[in-house]
């Protein structure tokens, strides 16, 4: 087994492989769970060596939002109990910021709730505000995710320079309506490809455990190819209590692990971050994740569910002997392999 998968890993390294080499990868037998993140490993190798990049985030602004997406607590149809607020100051941002620094983090990323932005509303242009704040004040990359963007919105992001945008395509495109009616899997795309034309790095991702197939992870993976985004954050389904997935039964630990080498061979030259769910789903083996992936969110609270100390996870990536190092590293890394 372990010689067949890295047989597949080093042709995953060529091209992509067909639906039926990726099936069967998903569907490894969990007896060969270590051969599979052995495997998986070498193409983490060959695209970010032993570097790994760490990612903290502030929900800028909690709940108070039109959208309906089944598995989050923001949503006009949760009834979590959760601290909604309007865009927290700029001073509140940055010190959130300083203290992800601190504690780690080589990116960091100004997160708000709602359907997103046009680019003409007094509450965006204070998130700008704050961008120019933390680029000034910290040495980390400064990101932002902000839901559906506009043309204006991102052209003015472009010209504060920030880092990054994060926008999930959350699933497949058939699987989209399941957990989403006030928008569209097309809506979604719409605005990565308008960023990807911009010429802005996008981080975008999507969730797994949520009841969708192995089809529409592979799907998934395969817009994301094909939409060329520069980072993939998985995330794994933390059932919350009063949303509609919240009664769900989180993903088996094993399960959630093979997904993530799996789409380790679907996104052979894409940095893969392990995202929510780590510490919910994962548990202890979370450790093989870091086999495979090439960037970890960290910090005690993730938007409205919690993570751990970011000591421990520091102290966890640096005693497997890993490099923590930000993005400008992997790029040179990856123009030099
Ligand atoms: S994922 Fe974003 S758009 Fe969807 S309900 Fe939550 S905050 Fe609103």
């Amino acid at each position: 087994m372990l010689e067949e998968l890295l047989e597949l890993s080093e042709k995953a390294l060529e091209s992509p492989l067909s639906q039926k080499d990726v099936n069967k990868i998903f569907k490894t037998p969990d007896k060969y769970l270590i051969e599979l993140v052995l495997s998986a490993n070498r193409i983490k190798r060959a695209f970010s060596g032993n570097r790994i990049s760490t990612c903290s985030i502030i929900s800028a602004k909690t709940g108070i939002c039109s959208e309906d997406c089944a598995f989050c607590a923001q949503s006009k149809i949760s009834k979590t109990n959760i601290n909604r607020h309007r865009l927290l100051e700029t001073e509140k941002i940055l010190d959130a910021a300083i203290e992800a620094e601190k504690n780690g983090a080589d990116r960091f990323s100004i997160v708000t709730s709602g359907w997103g932005y046009r680019g003409d509303e007094k509450e965006f242009l204070k998130i700008l505000e704050a961008i120019q704040v933390l680029k000034q004040c910290t040495n980390m990359k400064i990101d932002v995710s902000l839901g559906m963007l506009g043309k204006k919105a991102i052209e003015m992001l472009s010209k504060v320079e920030v880092d990054r945008v994060h926008h999930n395509i959350e699933t497949s495109k058939r699987f989209f309506t399941k957990v989403c009616t006030t928008h569209t899997f097309q809506d979604r795309v719409k605005t990565v490809k308008r960023l990807k034309e911009a010429g802005l790095e996008v981080c975008s991702g999507f969730i797994i455990g949520m009841g969708e197939k192995i089809e529409d992870r592979i799907s998934a993976a395969e817009t994301l190819r094909s939409l060329q985004v520069d980072s993939v954050p998985i995330n794994m389904l933390i059932p919350i209590k009063g949303t509609p997935l919240g009664t769900k039964s989180p993903m088996k630990a094993m399960d959630a692990l093979k997904s993530i080498a799996a789409l380790r061979f679907l996104l052979p030259k894409t940095e893969l971050r392990l995202c929510g769910g780590r510490v919910q789903v994962l548990g202890d083996l979370w450790i093989l994740a870091l086999f495979i992936v090439d960037g970890v969110l960290i910090g005690r609270t993730a938007l409205t569910t919690t993570i751990r100390d970011p000591e421990l996870d520091i102290k966890a990536m640096k005693d497997l002997g890993l490099i923590l190092k930000n993005s400008e590293d992997y790029q040179n890394h990856r123009t030099h392999t």
